[in-house]
């Protein structure tokens, strides 16, 4: 039997809807929160709010605009362009701190909420580089909550080690494939669905796509 309450941690992009129905298959009771960083596109709220409201999951929105003026990137500022890091570098839609914060916060509403599970869907096995999307981060984080807050928080992320072929596999296996594919929002043009096909955002969704609709993973 299912049991224990779990918070998401939600973007309304692929990844972290896929999370939200895994969370929804694992535990009895499941709410969201999406973090407002004057995202270059409302439309990733409002796609959060949509697909929250669909599900019937309860959503909370954070104002977290402070981010944006701790570190203006691509992903908040229209003046600054996206692309891919070279030579090692990150690339311009990093933001520095950004999971760190967002985790933190995320505990806190956890612990006010009663959640013991935190889901989040960060995956070292994004090519970025990330490093607070990095599995010893998020495990030393789980500690630093669980002392800070007094909690014995479980923070799980189930896309960790996959690729995006296999995240879509695992939202094809969660019954969810076409939901995430119609409903979610993981383009930085801000267009839902497939996107706009040449962002790198849009590039790497539709690899994985397709490489999962060949049957390669
Ligand atoms: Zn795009």
């Amino acid at each position: 039997m299912k049991k224990d309450k779990a918070l998401v941690v939600f973007s309304g992009g692929q990844d972290s809807t896929t999370c939200l129905f895994w969370a929804i298959k694992e535990f009895a009771e499941v709410e969201a929160v999406t973090f407002d960083y004057n995202q270059r596109h409302k439309t990733e709220i409002e796609c959060a709010k949509e697909i929250t409201k669909e599900l019937g999951i309860k959503h909370h929105i954070l104002d977290m605009s402070l981010l944006n003026q701790l570190a203006p990137n691509a992903l908040t500022r229209t003046d600054i362009e996206v692309k891919d890091g070279e030579d090692g570098e990150l690339p311009s839609t990093f933001v520095p701190g950004r999971n760190l914060l967002f985790m933190s916060f995320a505990g806190v509403l956890g612990s006010q909420v009663h959640a013991k599970h935190i889901v989040t869907g960060v995956c070292e096995t994004d090519f970025s580089g990330y490093p607070d999307c990095r599995d010893v981060f998020i495990k030393s984080l789980n500690v630093t909550l669980n002392l800070s807050l007094d909690q014995n928080f479980v923070i799980h992320t189930p896309l960790m080690w996959l690729n995006k072929a296999e995240t879509w596999k695992l939202a094809d296996e969660l019954g969810a494939f076409d939901f995430v594919k119609e409903r979610t929002l993981t383009c930085y043009n801000g267009i839902i669905a497939d996107g706009c096909g040449v962002c790198p955002a849009c590039k790497l969704r539709k690899n994985g796509l397709d490489e999962f609709l060949k049957g390669a993973v």
